[in-house]
């Protein structure tokens, strides 16, 4: 079983990184400041770094960073918020949970992503924000996106948790990673992400210093003093040894993201090779202004062949996922909370057609070879 194809590959990263890794970890447990210590600073001032400069504010995981930022923003019961129908739940549920009302918009069947045009269909005089998430490793088009919001005075809030490092070029040339162009941008950590820890863990990103202050006030228990609580706030906190882990991971990120684009490019090469007039499948689309750091690899599937074809797959010894089967407009717990919105066709084709398939940083041709293969064995037979 040592060589059976995995989706990730979290145990190859590792003992790349192994002597690194476990001596940060050491560290933390020498030290026993496993709350707070010294290593959750220096981390948070890495990744600010790396980011361009932004505040930084670690937190336990990427739904806590979503839901502070909507409270740090000082949203009303009844407000609305925009967000794409095709996500993972996380970047609606926190909408829902702060008694907010979320706006389902369509995404834009090539990207995944959000468009503008679609976003504006939904405006009304209650929507106070914009949660665009950059599906899959690739920004949304933010340059109207942001134009818009501000035009209309809505807050953007990034779920960045699947893009971080990529990078989004503006038409006049300059270039931002996605997370930071926002009022704030959110990522996680969890362990199968770009920049995974081995637990739980998140972050809030924002480049306004009376907002950061707000955020990081919010994650710990609304007190700016230690014992006197300002606002409500909650209980969000990245560990010490989560973060030792994620000091170092930081390190590789762009190698990471170059990776995983190598991969992919190489999926698309030889794919599009068998299939050049998308009969069978659509391989993903390449943003002009944005890198892609491919968190997943997800082909559309034509004809109502996706479940099959992962049937096909696992027989194989090939594992697959379907990110993510439903649309949230047909997702039971979103049906009450909702205010009715337009039809989101786009969305529910991709839910339906979409398979992602093993990506991550250590993979080689050999494994490659062996999915293209089946993948093409099975709309060749
Ligand atoms: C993973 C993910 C989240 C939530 O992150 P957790 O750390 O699992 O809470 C939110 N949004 C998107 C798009 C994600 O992929």
């Amino acid at each position: 079983m040592a060589n059976k194809i995995q989706m990730v590959d979290l145990k190859g990263q590792y003992l790349k990184i192994k002597d690194e890794v476990d001596a940060g970890i050491q560290n933390v447990i020498d030290n026993t400041a496993f709350i707070n210590g010294p290593i959750v600073k220096d981390f948070a001032q890495h990744l600010s770094e790396y980011m361009g400069g932004c505040h930084v504010t670690t937190c336990a995981n990427g739904t806590d960073a979503l839901q502070i930022a909507l409270m740090a923003l000082e949203l009303k019961p009844g407000d609305e918020v925009i967000v794409p129908a095709f996500t993972y739940v996380a970047s609606a549920e926190v909408i829902g949970l702060l008694g907010l009302t979320p706006v389902m918009v369509d995404v834009d069947y090539d990207t995944f992503n959000v468009t503008v045009d679609n976003i504006k269909k939904a405006l009304s005089p209650k929507t106070k924000a914009i949660i665009p998430v950059h599906l899959f490793g690739q920004s949304c088009d933010m340059e109207p996106i942001l134009a818009f919001a501000k035009e209309h005075n809505l807050y953007v809030i990034e779920d960045n948790a699947q893009a971080i490092g990529a990078v989004y070029t503006f038409s006049d040339g300059h270039k931002a990673k996605t997370g930071t162009m926002g009022t704030i941008g959110c990522t996680s950590f969890f362990p199968s992400k770009n920049l995974g820890c081995y637990g739980d863990g998140g972050a809030i990103f924002t480049n306004d210093d009376a907002l950061a202050e707000r955020i990081h006030m919010i994650a710990n228990h609304g007190q700016r003093v230690k014992y006197h609580h300002a606002v409500i706030g909650c209980n969000s906190r990245l560990d010490s040894i989560q973060a030792a882990v994620l000091d170092v991971k930081l390190r590789h990120l762009d190698e990471y993201c170059k990776a995983r684009y190598e991969a992919a490019s190489y999926y698309t090469k030889q794919l599009k090779a068998f299939d050049p007039e998308e009969k069978y499948f659509i391989t993903p689309k390449e943003l002009p202004n944005s890198t892609h750091v491919y968190h997943q690899y997800t082909l559309k599937i034509k004809n109502g062949k996706r479940d099959e074809l992962k049937n096909f797959l696992a027989e194989q010894g090939v594992p697959s996922m379907i990110y993510y089967p439903l649309p949230l407009q047909e997702q039971e717990a979103f049906k009450t909370i909702t205010r009715a919105g337009e039809a989101l066709d786009k969305s529910r084709e991709c839910a339906y057609s979409v398979l992602s398939l093993p990506i991550h940083t250590e993979m080689t041709k050999d494994v490659q070879d062996m999915v293209i293969k089946n993948v093409i064995n099975f709309f060749a037979r």
